[in-house]
């Protein structure tokens, strides 16, 4: 592909620039300290001194020229260490230009799918399992320069999973509202701390649609865990702001077990 060759040619181009072009690398150059300006003398408060060369006594003594103010190299390894620099310059460019590329390939085959997970995960509950599977997804889809991700892989689970989504949207329903009877099941039950010191609430599922609130005290679950159980109340619903197929019921009476589970939770 063309985005390989690509890639192997900006590696292969070298950043290289002789810093003494023209002189024999058996040249010795001689340079004014940088660190102390060629003074020989370290400019901040320093008790270690030593015989300074540049000012002909003891002093506070720049280490970087060992107080001499220049610093002399030959030109040999000037050039090493020119040649050093730029290949590690050129590796880590070819590197982040082949994350670059192989970024560019991934969203040009998969992009409109990884849109369509990331718009998933900015919009679901954060805590429905389907967006914890989005974010491995689009975690993974991250990495896929690594080459760890298989992509086909990848692109079957991210298709089930918005799959997934699409068949939950066409199955929700209105929630049904106002003071009426409803037939649901237990699909979970957490406490919740309040003023006055708490209470059991649970999360029904009726046909397509989900609702919240208190666990009345009359519905006896016999020490089961509820989860599972079908129940009957009678409550008043108010559907949420949001979410046309998700409410909230208060005051609920004449609650029932309908059903127990089929199989216990435990044991
Ligand atoms: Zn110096």
């Amino acid at each position: 592909m063309t985005t390989q060759a690509t890639a192997g040619r900006l590696e292969s181009v070298s950043s290289y620039i002789d810093p003494y072009p023209g002189r024999k690398g058996r040249e010795r150059i001689v340079e004014t300290c940088g660190r102390c300006g060629g003074t020989g003398v370290y400019n901040a408060p320093s008790r270690v001194t030593f015989y300074t060369s540049a000012v002909n006594d003891i002093t506070t003594g720049c280490f970087s020229c060992a107080g001499t103010g220049v610093r002399s190299f030959l030109v040999s390894s000037a050039r090493q260490t020119a040649r050093r620099r730029a290949k590690e310059a050129d590796r880590s460019r070819g590197i982040a230009a082949q994350i670059a590329y192989a970024r560019e390939a991934f969203m040009a085959r998969h992009g409109a799918v990884y849109e369509s997970l990331a718009e998933q995960h900015a919009q679901l509950r954060h805590n429905d399992p389907l967006r914890s599977r989005i974010g491995l997804l689009l975690e993974s889809a991250e990495e896929s320069h690594t080459g760890k991700t298989d992509i086909n892989d990848w692109r079957a689970a991210a298709e089930a999973v918005l799959e997934e989504i699409a068949i939950r949207e066409e199955a929700k329903r209105p929630v049904p509202t106002g003071r009426i009877e409803i037939e649901a099941e237990v699909l979970s039950t957490k406490w919740v701390e309040n003023d006055h010191g708490g209470s059991l609430k649970m999360l029904l599922a009726g046909a397509g649609w989900k609702v919240w609130g208190t666990v009345p005290r009359s519905l006896d679950f016999n020490d089961r865990p509820p989860r599972g159980h079908r129940i009957a109340l009678t409550a008043t619903i108010e559907v949420s702001a949001d979410d046309e197929a998700f409410g909230f019921f208060s005051r609920p009476t004449k609650a029932r077990i309908v059903a127990v589970p089929h199989i216990a939770e435990e044991d």
